[in-house]
């Protein structure tokens, strides 16, 4: 049977904003020695903002900006919205809309392909590019097979973030790892200023799974534990993989908060170190 103690240290969470869905996942708290994080909308705000706009010879910048625009128009990704606020002018009715985690998306407009997204999306329909030398996470955009162009836009890590790897640092849990879909410079940049141990970039949600399974192969052999930390609807299989998954529930997709075994409400990471505080008291009272 389970310990009431248990339940006292569920409703202690929740009294934080910490909603743990069963006693176990408060059990296996105690014995975490790595966590995995995402990084956009977790570690950083997810409030990107477009810096720069180069597009290619013949075209307008606010026509690449138009198009990418129009394309993103029904997407909620944190990119979506600050492409969104970029342009202001009149958008292009879309048909066919297509989005592809990790990727970006594709859509028809005036029956042409159009193409959103990172160098992955680029490389997969053969567009030839060039690749931009910023420290951003770059979009570009080709139209009919034809590159225009990129859009360059940066985010913040959340003021939280570097309190959240301090604090699990602390705990005496070092093996603090993000796991990202942006770019090498962009994700190793943040991974440093927040002194997380191990960084992995250009991920697919797959790839964060098989990143994941590695990290509990290697936590199981000492009887430890691997939580991971997401917001997105990305992030709903590496969430059901990690022994345990934590879901950010101010921003996180409603599929991530179903997924999770852990949901905090509001947007602080740090909020995992304070579960795993609440487990060890609840712990102590136990035994
Ligand atoms: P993270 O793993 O950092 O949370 P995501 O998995 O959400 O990031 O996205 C990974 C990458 O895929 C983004 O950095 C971007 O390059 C590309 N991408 C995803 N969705 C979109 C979109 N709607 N528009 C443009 N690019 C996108
Ligand atoms: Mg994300």
């Amino acid at each position: 049977s389970v310990p009431l103690s248990f339940f006292g240290g569920i409703g202690a969470a929740s009294k934080q904003g910490i909603l743990v869905k069963g006693s176990n996942y408060l059990e296996a708290l105690n014995s975490v020695d790595a966590v995995a994080f995402d990084k956009t909308g977790t570690l950083t705000k997810g409030q990107f903002s477009v810096v720069d706009v180069a597009s290619q010879a013949g075209i307008a910048k606010d026509q690449l900006l138009q198009m990418a625009a129009s394309v993103e128009q029904n997407s909620t990704h944190p990119i979506a919205v600050s492409i969104m606020k970029a342009y202001t002018g009149k958008l292009l009715s879309i048909e066919d809309a297509n989005e592809q985690a990790g990727h970006g998306l594709t859509a028809l407009i005036n029956g042409q392909k159009v193409v959103v997204g990172n160098a992955k999306a680029m490389k997969a329909d053969g567009i030839e590019f060039t690749e931009a030398d910023a420290i951003g996470t770059i979009v570009y955009v080709a139209v009919d097979g034809k590159f225009w162009g990129d859009i360059v836009i940066a985010d913040e890590p959340k003021e939280d973030a570097q309190k959240a790897i301090e604090l699990l640092n602390n705990r005496g849990i070092n093996k603090t790892v993000m796991l990202t879909g942006d770019n090498e410079k962009v994700g190793t940049a943040i991974a440093k200023k927040l002194h997380m141990s191990d960084v992995y970039t250009n991920l697919l949600p797959e790839n964060k799974v098989e990143i994941v399974n590695e990290l509990l192969t290697e936590s199981h052999k000492d009887n430890k534990k691997v939580a991971f930390v997401g917001d997105g609807i990305n992030d709903t299989p590496v969430l059901a993989t990690a022994d345990i998954g934590f879901a950010m529930g101010g921003l996180g997709s409603d599929a991530a908060v179903e997924a999770a075994d852990i949901v905090i409400m509001g947007d602080e990471p740090s909020k995992v170190s304070k579960a795993i505080k609440i487990a060890k008291k609840t712990r102590r009272i136990v035994t």
